[in-house]
């Protein structure tokens, strides 16, 4: 099934070219209109009608959360990245907070559309039709979460039923009485619903359900995560990657290539060294800069998402010819840790310690003790387990595969915090 032919089946050039007409239409809507960019380009000594082909983007400035913050707090409520008059816009949400202030984002009736159609994508990629039943555990407050998901679900003509306001096995009950097919939820809830079916005696097999749709947070590109899950719900599930000031951006075929593919259709990606700032090659990590193309009245442009990807361009054998980033996100800019000279992301602790499965849930915590940053894990043991053995294989796990050596204790089951959005497992005690 294809959702978005002119998407899904253009050609690399052709797909050049959308961009290009797209990008063209929305620097003419924009400059003059909106005066965050108006002011921003005015500054940087750049007119958007220099702007004459896709590769003299490069030529604009890039944008940062921090501005689009402080352009909030210029003008509150909403801030000056508006191309439009107030009443132009149906929907606001704000964004989490998880790293810094918190930042509302404002939609047309028509960008909202474009939110919907950016999750047809997503829900299309997981092989999602109008026949499925997609059951949406998430409790509908001002986070941006799955609401653009509701909106995918009408879009694809497929049932969406909606589960916030009810406890984790409420809704498991709720999901097999109206044969829910679709899950979309984030990585540690679908792990934390089958950890509470476990504990409750559900038989999850009860539940018809046949691809779980994640985002929120990394976790469906862990392998061992992705693995654990898999297993536990015994279907697929699949990636996705997006945020509220930019878009439902990228999502993970049927065919699952180890990767995620970006909606080219709707979104310019570019990928720098976070440092020099010059663009990366396929194949070589770096920050993903993203240009939405369908908010014109909410655009980020040249944005730096401060996530690590690696860009890969060759085709897909599901018949897509957009680019993937392999292994999805891999991490955030400032995320990583340099521990005894070893670069260490949170992703990769992770896919250590779920390779145990009698590990229910950890913590970890970096701190920097004489200015040496240190490793402690906390993890959780299924209870039947020997955990005192359990803590020793993780310990030499981390070691085996990161070449440093954690202290791994052992915390009482039901100590450590459970997330139902953005797992904040891995905490930075180094920083105030
Ligand atoms: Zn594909």
């Amino acid at each position: 099934m294809t959702f978005d032919q002119l998407a899904e089946k253009a050609s690399r050039e052709e797909l050049r070219e959308i961009q290009w007409q797209k990008l063209r239409e929305l620097l003419r809507f924009v400059s003059a209109r909106n005066p965050f960019y108006t002011k921003k380009w005015r500054e940087a000594g750049i007119a958007p009608q220099e702007i004459r082909s896709l590769s003299d983007l490069s030529k604009l400035p890039f944008t940062h959360k921090s501005e689009l913050v402080a352009a909030q707090e210029e003008a509150p409520p909403f801030g000056t990245n508006a191309t439009f008059p107030p009443e132009a816009y149906a929907r606001v949400h704000q964004t989490s907070g998880t790293t810094g202030s918190p930042l509302r984002v404002v939609d047309t009736p028509e960008s909202w559309e474009w939110w919907g159609r950016c999750w047809g994508h997503v829900l299309c990629g997981a092989g999602v039709t109008a026949k499925d039943r997609v059951f949406l555990p998430f409790s509908f407050g001002p986070f941006i979460g799955f609401w653009a998901a509701v909106e995918g679900v009408r879009q694809l003509g497929a049932m969406m039923i909606p589960g916030g306001g009810w406890d984790s096995l409420q809704r498991l009950h709720m999901m097999q009485e109206l044969g829910a097919t679709v899950i979309c939820c984030t990585p540690t809830y679908a792990l934390r619903l089958a950890q509470i079916a476990r504990e409750q005696k559900f038989d999850l097999r009860s539940i018809p359900v046949r691809a779980l749709v994640h985002a929120g947070e990394p976790g469906a590109n862990v392998p061992q995560t992705k693995a654990r899950i898999e297993e536990a719900w015994n279907t697929k599930c699949f990636d996705h990657a997006g945020a509220s000031e930019v878009g439902a951006h990228s999502f993970e075929c049927e065919v699952q290539p180890g990767g995620i593919h970006v909606i080219e259709t709707e979104f310019i990606a570019e990928v720098i060294d976070p440092q020099k700032e010059n663009e990366m090659l396929p194949g070589e990590t770096g920050e993903l800069v993203i240009t939405n193309l369908g908010r014109p009245g909410f655009p980020v442009i040249r944005y730096r998402t401060g996530d690590l990807v690696r860009l890969n361009l060759s085709p897909c054998a599901c018949g897509r010819t957009l680019a993937r980033f392999d292994g999805g996100l891999l991490g955030r800019c400032d995320d990583m840790v340099i521990i005894c000279g070893v670069n260490v992301y949170p992703t990769a602790i992770e896919n250590v310690i779920r390779q145990f499965s009698a590990v229910d849930e950890f913590q970890v915590n970096v701190k920097r003790v004489q200015e040496m940053h240190q490793l402690e894990v906390q993890i959780e043991v299924i209870s039947g387990n020997d955990a005192e053995h359990v803590r020793a294989l993780v310990e030499q796990a981390i070691y085996r595969a990161l070449s440093l050596r954690p202290t791994v204790t052992v915390a009482q089951p039901g100590m450590l915090p459970r997330f139902e959005m953005k797992a904040r497992r891995v905490r930075r005690l180094d920083r105030s």
